[in-house]
């Protein structure tokens, strides 16, 4: 039985734009949500921590890209928050030499349910020539792949949730009344009529034959 015998045009054209208006909705708050979750140096943390260190820190590597031509060593230590919206990662390394700063970089992934924003702030050698080169100051970056699909991740369900169930339920409804030999648009018992005398629309009471 063919679907579309049930659905008016003008409904597909609602359902599409709600979906529209829900994924742009979505979008709208994405990144001004996740801004509202960084975190200060000085505010306060998760309890727990997850701390990994030696090796395993190592095997972790460096929570976002190192900024220089030349390699930073292998992190030996890493500590890992989580919460709503928010990751954090603090990961060191000893410096080369006493007395001058080693690697360090803290990164927050914050945004639902991907990170959308990214902002990492990095320490090293300032006076090491070959160290030379980018601004070490954090400025929030943009995650393109939670740029895109938060929207539509938290978007898709709850227009599923808010207008795709509750039309689905119409659908049945009209499913029923066909096959009970009634106008599916208004439920009137309009059996062998072209039109429905009750709403006047075509095709009534003529599903299912
Ligand atoms: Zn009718």
């Amino acid at each position: 039985m063919e679907i579309r015998a049930y659905i008016d045009s003008r409904e597909v054209r609602w359902l599409l734009v709600s979906l529209l208006v829900i994924v742009l909705l979505a979008a709208m708050v994405n990144v001004p949500f996740a801004l509202t979750k960084i975190r200060s140096r000085t505010a306060a943390r998760p309890p727990n921590p997850r701390v990994y260190d030696g090796r395993e820190a190592a095997q972790r590597s460096w929570p976002s890209r190192t900024p220089h031509d030349v390699a930073w060593s292998d992190p030996n230590y890493r500590m890992e928050w989580s919460g709503f919206a928010y990751r954090e990662f603090d990961v060191r390394s000893p410096s080369p030499e006493a007395g001058v700063n080693g690697y360090s970089m803290t990164t927050q992934l914050l945004g639902w349910p991907l990170p959308v924003i990214e902002l990492t702030q990095m320490w090293w050698d300032w006076n090491n020539p070959t160290l030379d080169g980018p601004e070490p100051d954090p400025r929030p970056r943009l995650v393109p792949l939670g740029l895109v699909a938060n929207p539509l991740l938290v978007g898709v369900p709850l227009w599923a949730l808010l207008f795709g169930l509750p039309f689905a339920l119409v659908l049945m409804r009209r499913v029923v009344r066909s096959r009970g030999g009634r106008c599916v648009w208004c439920g009137f018992d309009a059996r062998d009529l072209e039109l429905c005398p009750e709403c006047g629309r075509a095709r009534s009471g003529m599903l299912g034959s």
